[in-house]
């Protein structure tokens, strides 16, 4: 899983770049994704996808994806759904957006892999001095067991930084955010990592639900939902939440967004009723 890890990390050190999406405005609610790296998601990080299902679906430079995170304005509050690397263009994305560190309060976590943690750390410092990080009770026991190191020196560091700050958890189905502006809802997403978690976000107006790492490749998973990444820690979890998430999304008719959908990362998703999903990006 280690060697996992470290695939997945230098898999997005390509072509880097930042930039800031509004993917949604109204009143006084505003959804912005920063997207801290792209490339292509090739055929190697999906093993159990047949040449044919490979050939129909992949283009030939593979799927085009990226990593990103969300940022959610909502009345006077600034809330960060993941931390990406943290790199100096994740910093700007934020810079960019007029967010200082100190103003960010609450950061959700739909897991714990390293290109979802980075930027709660300014080197080994907390980069974020007022912020309650929380994540999934699944995820924080998972990477952070009780009485021994955490399962990475980076969250080890995390750990470290942020104290009480960071051992905070939700339970799914809970709500872990509410002011006039929004709400959201902590949902079991569990497969790609134990405590995996999509947010469902509700202003008055309108929903979106971040759905995490559900999906890696757009281009091929929505159509042929049963192939998983091989970052994907539990295959057979992560299939079944990938299709209920998708079939609360279709039936809900929600916008999603995932941390490395293709740009601008959010868009609407159907169903063609025989287990395949369309997605339609937001243009
Ligand atoms: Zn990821």
């Amino acid at each position: 899983m280690t060697q996992n890890l470290f695939l997945y990390l230098m898999f997005f050190v390509s072509i880097i770049f930042s930039t800031t999406v509004i993917v949604a405005q109204q009143d006084d609610f505003k959804a912005v994704v920063i997207n801290e790296t792209v490339r292509n998601m090739g055929a190697e990080i999906f093993a159990s996808a047949g040449p044919a299902t490979i050939k129909k679906y992949l283009p030939e430079n593979g799927a085009p994806a990226s990593m990103s995170s969300f940022v959610l304005f909502a009345g006077d509050d600034v809330v960060l759904v993941d931390a990406g690397l943290g790199g100096s263009h994740w910093v700007k994305g934020l810079t960019d957006l007029g967010v200082k560190p100190e103003k960010i309060k609450l950061i959700l976590l739909t897991h714990m892999h390293g290109d979802h943690i980075g930027g709660l750390l300014d080197g080994n410092n907390r980069r974020f001095p007022n912020a309650v990080v929380l994540s999934a009770k699944l995820e924080y026991d998972y990477w952070l067991p009780q009485n021994t190191k955490a399962r990475t020196p980076k969250l080890e560091n995390i750990k470290t930084a942020y104290g009480n700050d960071f051992s905070k958890t939700f339970e799914f189905d809970e709500q872990v955010f509410a002011n006039t502006s929004m709400k959201i809802k902590a949902l079991n997403a569990v497969g790609h990592t134990p405590g995996h978690t999509a947010f469902l976000v509700e202003s008055s107006k309108s929903r979106l639900l971040i759905v995490g790492d559900l999906l890696h490749a757009a281009a091929l998973q929505f159509p042929a939902p049963d192939i998983c990444s091989s970052y994907d820690m539990e295959p057979k979890d992560t299939i079944a939440s990938r299709k209920r998430i998708l079939d609360f999304a279709v039936k809900e008719n929600i916008l999603i967004g995932g941390m490395h959908f293709p740009v601008p990362n959010i868009g609407t998703v159907k169903s063609n009723g025989q287990g395949s999903y369309e997605f339609f990006p937001v243009k």
